[in-house]
């Protein structure tokens, strides 16, 4: 059986004593509830908030990861941050290859193949993004588009790399649109992800991995999204940042 996960991605909101708030009122509100233990629970605030929040989720079920990171160690690579650092506050998991990265920052499949090996090799567990767009997705080329940017992230990565990773399944027509994919047309593609996860490595394998569905998931929604075979959790934007929204999603899951 397959453990939920449900992640908040904070993206570019809130300053770090905002962070520290919605942290310390998450925390609060899942300590001691039995749901905490059963579901794994993620925040991923920006950066700069990282070190505060990490101080605040410590003990709790609330694990923490990062938006995105660079795969070289070090050096002169201005605006990025490395594994070390992020290991070094505490941070769980990283999210990779987020459409907004992709579409807005030029974020390519060949640097989300390198981030998740970089991520895997340092002990941290990546939340690898894939999604279409509406254009792919009415031009019915959806499993091609999602094919291609799952195959080139696993290149080369081995079975039990594999297994440690999520995937988020992203379309990005439903990111912060407030319009979300319907239960079935996620199913659909989570189904073809496992399968195809079957291809690359082996049934088994396939069977273990968590895919979580991102896309204006909201405590109306999460449930139903939720309980599709193939989907193992969310991956949420806008209803994180507020901690009745993130709750009612955590305990839909
Ligand atoms: C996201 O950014 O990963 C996301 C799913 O955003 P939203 O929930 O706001 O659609």
């Amino acid at each position: 059986m397959r453990k939920k996960i449900i992640a908040g991605n904070w993206k570019m909101n809130k300053t770090v004593d905002e962070s520290a708030k919605l942290a310390t009122d998450l925390v609060a509100a899942v300590k001691g509830q039995p749901y905490a233990e059963s579901v794994d629970i993620v925040v991923c605030p920006t950066y700069v908030a990282l070190d505060r929040v990490a101080g605040i989720v410590k003990g709790s079920p609330v694990k923490l990861g990062a938006q995105d990171v660079h795969f070289e160690n070090q050096g002169a690579f201005t605006g990025k941050v490395s594994t070390d650092m992020l290991k070094a506050v505490g941070v769980t998991y990283v999210i990779l290859g987020h459409s907004e990265q992709r579409t807005l920052f030029g974020e390519t499949d060949e640097n989300v193949r390198k981030k998740t090996a970089k991520v895997l090799a340092e002990g941290l567990i990546p939340i690898i993004c894939v999604g279409e767009t509406l254009a792919e997705r009415d031009g019915g080329i959806t499993e091609k588009v999602v094919g291609i940017q799952l195959r080139a992230a696993y290149q080369g990565l081995s079975k039990d790399d594999a297994a440690k990773t999520v995937i988020a399944y992203e379309p990005v027509w439903a990111i912060g649109t407030g319009r979300n994919a319907t239960d079935e047309q996620a199913q659909a593609v989570h189904k073809f992800i496992r399968r195809l996860l079957g291809e690359i490595y082996d049934a088994p394998l396939a069977q273990g991995i968590r895919i979580q569905y991102g896309g204006s998931m909201k405590p109306e929604n999460a449930a139903g999204l939720m309980a599709q075979g193939d989907v193992d959790g969310g991956l949420i934007g806008g209803a994180s940042l507020k901690v009745d929204a993130f709750l009612g999603i955590i305990k839909a899951a």
